[in-house]
């Protein structure tokens, strides 16, 4: 490994120094081979991946470290959170040049656990693990992991369960509540905290005329730029708490989140938020609310009086932009994933009625737009109870594809709609598995979601490829992790 140790530049408030207590009886997991060689691990320390994913292996170039920040969870404000389960054990360079942050969650205690044990059950740890790997495949900017292990401890939740550690990998762990930490608990770090996080993610805004604006905006845009592709692949994050989003515009904390199936915007697959604050539907205007709450944490910034109203003037200004940024993202999605030209008037009209069949008809939403793709017209029909609607949506979508390069826009569709996701019932039977020390099936869900786009007929199981009937009961999921 290439280290480039920067966290630790920053000013020691903002962190604890602390090393990883590892759980009793480490075991492997599994291990993600191809982020490894990407993230230039050497042979012996590919071989050693057990023991630097289990906590007993640490680096002398790097001290581990808790970072501090804090948050508004579900709407309020929380106060001081950080790294309460988590350690950053490394700063390493990747093939890309890129500095990628290695992050071991289920690490024990820190100053930050509040009321929490410091650690990650196998079955959470496992749903991160797939999570981040199917998100990065399907396209969508994500945190991912080396790998997972599990152990001969028991952490108690709901009932007692196989303690476990997953080492994380990400761009950026800053997050929008270390500004708010740093505004509500020691102010004077804010103007060179700031500066690091631009000249370590967007080294490109320092020339700017004004570098703190252009920052904003970037931010702004590729957190737009995000939750338009959670929306087009049907992901919902279920706990879009400030504290969970990061700088970067790349997912970030894995919790109760979901890959939706039958299509319902109101949906939402975290049993723990009773009001429905981060439905599916609902994550563009929270990711407009997280941004907003954190753009009034770079107010200070302005240390002009005289130049105060105007840089938020600017602030605000900038912010207008995510709306139409995610609509236009999301919009030529929608296309591509319809096999309809992105410049055709009624293109996203006829994707928004092909959705709202979906939604009349609770029908799958990834199995479905395959059908589509595969023309197989009659069969999204025959699962329709109102059939004139559907043949009234085809004509139209019929009449637009004419005259039309049907050939590049059967291939946009190739590549926009996937023919595995990460389904609730998938993820259950993965984790029953491995809580019997059988990861065979991690294994195979890792192999498949791999390559979300392309057929994988040795490798797939009926099961992937639909939904559970309707009157099977729901997963439940809940915060608890
Ligand atoms: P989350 O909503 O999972 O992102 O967690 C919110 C905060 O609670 C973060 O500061 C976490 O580090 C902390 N936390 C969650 N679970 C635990 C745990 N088991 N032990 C200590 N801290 C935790
Ligand atoms: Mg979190």
């Amino acid at each position: 490994m290439q280290f480039n140790p920067r966290y630790p530049e920053l000013d020691a408030r903002l962190y604890h120094q602390q090393m990883p207590l590892p759980l009793k009886g480490a075991k492997a997991g599994h291990f993600n081979q191809p982020l490894a060689e990407q993230l230039q691990w050497s042979a012996e320390e590919q071989s050693d991946w057990v023991a630097i994913c289990s906590g007993q292996k640490t680096f002398p170039e790097f001290p581990p470290l808790a970072m501090v920040y804090a948050g508004h969870q579900f709407g309020q404000w929380a106060g001081q959170l950080g790294d309460g389960r988590g350690l950053l054990i490394a700063q390493i360079v990747d093939r890309q040049g890129q500095t990628i942050d290695l992050h071991l969650k289920g690490a024990g205690l820190t100053p930050y656990s509040r009321m929490g044990d410091g650690r990650a059950v196998l079955r959470s740890v496992i749903r991160e693990y797939l999570a981040g790997h199917a998100l990065n495949a399907l396209g969508v900017c994500s945190s991912n992991a080396v790998g997972f292990t599990s152990s001969t401890q028991g952490v108690q939740r709901e009932k007692l369960e196989p303690g476990a550690m997953l080492l994380r990998t990400a761009d950026c762990h800053i997050r929008l509540g270390h500004f708010e930490w740093i505004n509500q608990y020691q102010p004077d770090l804010l103007s060179s905290f700031t500066q690091k996080c631009i000249e370590w993610h967007y080294p490109e805004c320092l020339t700017a005329e004004q570098p703190i604006l252009a920052f904003a905006t970037q931010v702004i845009q590729r957190t737009a730029i995000m939750i338009a592709k959670w929306q087009l692949v049907g992901f919902a994050h279920g706990v879009m708490n400030t504290d969970n989003l990061n700088i970067t515009g790349s997912t970030l904390d894995f919790g109760p989140y979901g890959f939706m199936e039958r299509f319902r915007p109101d949906w939402i697959n975290n049993h723990s938020d009773y009001n429905g604050r981060y439905t599916y539907q609902n994550q563009p205007g929270i990711a407009h609310w997280n941004l907003w709450n954190w753009l009034n944490n770079l107010i200070p910034l302005a240390t002009d009086p005289a130049e105060k109203e105007q840089f938020k003037a600017d602030l605000a200004h900038s912010l207008e932009q995510f709306e139409p940024t995610f609509l236009e993202h999301y919009r030529i999605g929608l296309c591509q994933k319809m096999g309809l030209p992105q410049f055709h008037t009624d293109s996203f009209d006829c994707g928004m009625a092909f959705l709202k069949i979906l939604q009349s008809e609770q029908l799958d939403y990834t199995q479905n737009f395959i059908r589509l793709q595969q023309q197989e017209y009659d069969a999204i029909k025959d699962d329709c109870l109102d059939r004139h609607q559907f043949e009234t949506f085809l004509t139209q979508y019929e009449q637009i594809r004419t005259h039309q390069d049907t050939d590049q826009l059967n291939t946009d569709m190739l590549s926009a709609n996937p023919i595995y996701i990460l389904r609730n019932h998938m993820l259950q039977k993965a984790i029953e598995l491995a809580e019997q020390d059988d990861f065979s099936e991690v294994d195979r869900l890792f192999q498949l979601l791999s390559q979300p786009y392309v057929k994988q007929t040795m490798l797939e199981k009926p099961e992937d490829l639909a939904p559970l009937p309707s009157d099977v009961p729901e997963i439940v999921v809940s915060c608890s992790s």
